[in-house]
């Protein structure tokens, strides 16, 4: 790995695969230094093998508020300042209200909606200092709801009336506001659901179009980051071009 030249910051969330593996390393090539958190370290050590910069990995649990105050400390310890934060950290556990788990909804609460606010509420006082940028990873469910995916469109609207909130609150300083709505993205998210007519519904529609993949998504968020500082990219939605 590169040395510890000077150069902008980026902590991003969930980075151990998919959408954040992706931004991180593109943020590497990008010239960022770059903080990784997710709670499998060892798939973080990879980063640091493919980046060509200097990566921090972070043992990351975006639903114990301590543990992501921790992460952004660790961060601003070893790089001084922080200038990107990239909210990324995820799951979909989708299935019908009727019957449904009370424990799969809390925990996308709680890592899709509550983890992304501790985020926030962490880096804020950095990423003011460093008249900086935050990348909310959101999701055409953060636009519109579908059958099985109340919750977690819940969380990802949620997530969307935060980030305006957020915004009007930081824009006098500088601070710039991305919410990143993407469409089905060929990743891990849907491994982890349990729901066999999901699991099916979600197979389906991954080897019926050509999916997005996860570089793309990275490709807008450096879009946004990209831009000159009297533009803000507010919001990106980016969906397969197959999918309806
Ligand atoms: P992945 O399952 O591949 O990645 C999810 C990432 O989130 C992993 O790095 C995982 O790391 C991390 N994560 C999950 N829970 C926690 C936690 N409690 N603390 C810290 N990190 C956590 O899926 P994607 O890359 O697809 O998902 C990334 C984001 O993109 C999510 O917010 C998702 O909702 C969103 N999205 C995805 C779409 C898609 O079609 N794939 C479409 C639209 C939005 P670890 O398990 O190691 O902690």
């Amino acid at each position: 790995a590169a040395t510890d030249a000077a150069g902008p910051v980026a902590f991003v969330t969930g980075a151990s695969s998919g959408i954040g593996h992706a931004t991180a390393l593109a943020l590497s090539h990008a010239g960022y230094r770059v903080a990784v958190g997710a709670r499998r370290v060892e798939r973080l050590g990879e980063i640091e093998d493919a980046a060509p910069g200097v990566i921090l990995p972070i043992e990351l649990d975006v639903t114990d508020a301590a543990s992501v105050v921790g992460a952004v400390a660790r961060t601003l310890e070893r790089f001084g300042r922080l200038d990107v934060l990239v909210s990324n950290a995820g799951l979909m556990l989708n299935g019908m209200i009727l019957g449904a788990d009370l424990a799969a909804w809390e925990r996308m609460v709680q890592t899709n909606l509550l983890g992304s606010m501790y985020a926030v509420h962490a880096a804020l006082p950095a990423l003011i200092a460093a008249r900086g940028h935050v990348i909310q990873v959101s999701s055409t469910s953060g636009r519109i709801a579908s059958l099985g995916s109340g919750v977690y469109s819940a969380t990802k609207f949620g997530v969307s009336a935060f980030t305006e909130s957020l915004r009007q609150e930081v824009t006098a300083q500088g601070v710039r506001v991305t919410v990143v709505e993407p469409g089905f993205v060929a990743t891990e998210l849907t491994s982890h659901l349990t729901d066999p007519a999901m699991r099916a519904a979600a197979a389906e529609i991954g080897d019926s179009m050509r999916t997005l993949q996860a570089d793309d998504i990275a490709e807008a968020v450096l879009y946004a980051l990209r831009q000159p500082e009297h533009v803000s990219v507010n919001e990106l939605l980016i969906r397969p071009t197959d999918q309806v």
